[in-house]
């Protein structure tokens, strides 16, 4: 294929897409100088000799350094033993095999970069020439050819000196027809650089990487690729802003600032500059999000298809975002993880010591601007039983987004008593079918009726409903968030709010949903759990889940009752064994009506909260 080149000699890259920034911060690329300033040594790449010579160092007096070499060593030796990669397609994509290829050439490229033994060195260019040998990288899922670009890009730079000629030559041809031809293919033509969501940074990180690896040989590809990527890449950075919430979720707020780090990391490191990104508004903040979206027991507030029951577990990128915005909170908070967990090698090529002192301070409530906005709260950090939960608006196209808004999880006792079930089969038929009436909303996982929301005449939430929080107010002893989901609900009803509050000394919580509705209509209230629900009364349930107890009251209106559901399905769904709903239905409701549910956990030596006062959302 041909090279096309840019005619336009300069760039102005962030001036245009990203007003915030300010006239001061204005960068641009100039096209023909793009690569003047590439280190012209390898490795040039994330780790270069010198950060290794810094690292060893360090590695003599600190001893969560020490224990991460033992993992990427201990890791490193497993993968010199795994069956060698084939080319497997699972549904559409071979993004496992290629994410395996990346995980043993960091593992067993830096295991050889750290010890100097050969065997690792050895094991790392089989799977190079293995996968260069493959046909393609399946450039129709362009996630697939990116993070195989990356990883051979990365194995080709760090295992340079390595390398015969001809085995350079190799690895180099692989790159550029299955790596660097669709990529060129794929900036003109494809959606994906024009998106704002994760496919942005992991096909854009992986192509710099391949492009700034081989780029003395190839310069022609990696000036288009780099000058590309650069363009593309704040289309989804913005995406963090104002306050660092991602919108797809906590799941995909690893793999999009993983990628996030690698590409940035990739240029600071080979070519000297992160072309004005790492300004860009909401980056600096967005290690905060992992942090404040976890509960107690570290399981996640889980949204757009975020893994079922999906925990904080270690992210690299954390010390990344660490030691680039000087953040202790996050290093302390990485530290955390693979104090429990085995660290990767990109906790090696990343490291920031544990931060010394006091622990960074932490507010007990949070809220998250952005076209997504979340709002989560909590009675304590550092207690595994404390009480939390969190809520989210935004708009329900987002990527990877459920017919969720005003959704919310919650956690005390050390169990998660009302939960979002997750995401469903990708290769589900119409999974991605996402519009009005699409095929997507025909799962139970994804659309209302299985999500902690209202639901109206059985109906699901408008898919192209937008939602906002309207009030978010936090003190001592209380919080609370105002959403407006009226947008969702148009079909049959003037105005829906819901308030969500933490109370009585942060030891309930109170669920408060007020609708006007003009016509009759059946309103219902439900909560998605695992746990069992005994009946007691009719405004009275008990829920029992790892033997402990928490106690659902409906304090409005007077004549409603509890009664269940199962939430179980039928495969090829995902079939939620063992969930249930706790519901309340209101035939025929009419004008103004209320629906209030305190939530009381069965606390140890606390008498249980079973009254508030009511009041209208407009008086919180
Ligand atoms: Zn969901």
């Amino acid at each position: 294929m041909a090279i096309v080149f840019r005619l336009v000699a300069v760039v102005l890259i962030l001036s245009c897409c990203y007003p915030a920034l300010g006239a001061a911060q204005e960068v641009t690329v100039d096209s023909s100088a793009v690569l003047k300033t590439l280190d012209k040594d390898h490795p040039r790449l994330m780790l270069k000799d010198k950060d290794l010579k810094r690292l060893k160092e360090l590695y003599a007096k600190d001893k969560v350094l020490q224990k991460c070499l033992r993992d990427v060593l201990k890791d490193a030796d497993a993968c010199a033993q795994k069956r060698m990669l084939t080319y497997r397609k699972i549904g559409p994509r071979l993004l496992s095999v290629s994410r395996e290829c990346l995980h043993r050439i960091y593992a067993l490229g830096l295991a050889y970069r750290w010890t100097g033994e050969q065997k690792y060195a050895e094991k790392a260019v089989e799977n190079l020439l293995t996968v260069c040998a493959f046909k393609d990288w399946n450039p129709s899922h362009f996630l697939d050819t990116a993070e195989m670009s990356h990883a051979v890009g990365l194995g080709y730079d760090w295992l340079y000196s390595y390398l015969d000629i001809e085995t350079r030559k190799k690895i180099r041809a692989g790159l550029v027809k299955n790596g660097f031809e669709p990529a060129l293919s794929a900036y003109k033509k494809s959606w994906w650089p024009k998106s704002e969501h994760n496919w942005n940074q992991v096909c854009n990180g992986g192509m710099i990487i391949g492009a700034l690896a081989i780029a003395e040989s190839e310069p022609r590809y990696a000036e288009q690729i780099i000058i590309s990527a650069i363009e593309s890449l704040p289309r989804a950075l913005k995406s963090y802003g104002p306050d660092g919430a991602w919108m797809e979720g906590p799941g995909y707020w690893s793999y999009a600032t993983h990628y996030t780090a690698y590409g940035l990391t990739a240029l600071q490191t080979a070519l000297g500059t992160d072309f004005g990104l790492l300004q860009i508004e909401g980056l600096a903040e967005s290690g905060n999000f992992p942090i404040y979206t976890s509960g107690p027991r570290g399981q996640y507030l889980n949204f757009a298809d975020c893994g079922e029951k999906s925990s904080r577990r270690p992210m690299p990128c954390m010390f990344w975002l660490a030691r680039t915005y000087d953040n202790s909170l996050y290093a302390e908070s990485e530290h955390a993880q693979i104090a429990k967990s085995d660290a990767g090698a990109q906790h090696v090529v990343w490291y920031v010591p544990a931060p010394e002192g006091r622990p960074a301070p932490k507010d007990l409530d949070r809220y998250f601007r952005g076209p997504v906005e979340i709002a989560v709260f909590r009675s304590a950090w550092d207690d595994p039983q404390a009480l939390f939960v969190g809520l989210k608006a935004g708009y329900n196209q987002v990527n990877h987004g459920h017919l969720d808004l005003g959704s919310f999880e919650l956690d005390a006792l050390g169990v998660r008593w009302v939960r979002d079930l997750g995401s469903d089969n990708y290769n589900l038929p119409g999974y991605w079918d996402g519009k009005r009436g699409g095929r997507r909303w025909s799962y139970y996982r994804l659309n209302s009726k299985s999500h902690s929301v209202p639901l109206l005449d059985g109906e699901d939430q408008d898919p192209l409903a937008i939602s906002k929080f309207t009030r978010f107010e936090t003190e001592r002893s209380s919080a609370f968030v105002l959403v407006d989901l009226t947008s969702a609900y148009k079909k049959s009803a003037n105005k829906v709010t819901r308030g969500v509050a933490i109370l009585e000394n942060r030891q309930a919580v109170l669920v408060q949903d007020e609708f006007d509705i003009e016509k009759p209509c059946e309103v219902i209230w439900a909560v998605t759990t695992d746990a069992k629900i005994d009946i007691k009364e009719k405004d009275t349930a008990v829920l029992t889940l790892a033997g402990r107890k928490l106690i659902a009251r409906i304090l409005s209106p007077s004549i409603a009752g509890f009664s269940t559901e199962s939430a179980e399905q039928n495969p090829p769904q995902k079939t939620n064994k063992g969930v249930s709903r706790l519901i309340i239905r209101l035939p025929n409701a009419n004008g103004n009506v209320r629906v209030a549910i305190l939530l009381s956990p069965v606390w140890k030596d606390k008498e249980v909260v079973i009254k508030v006062p009511i009041k209208p959302l407009t008086q919180w």
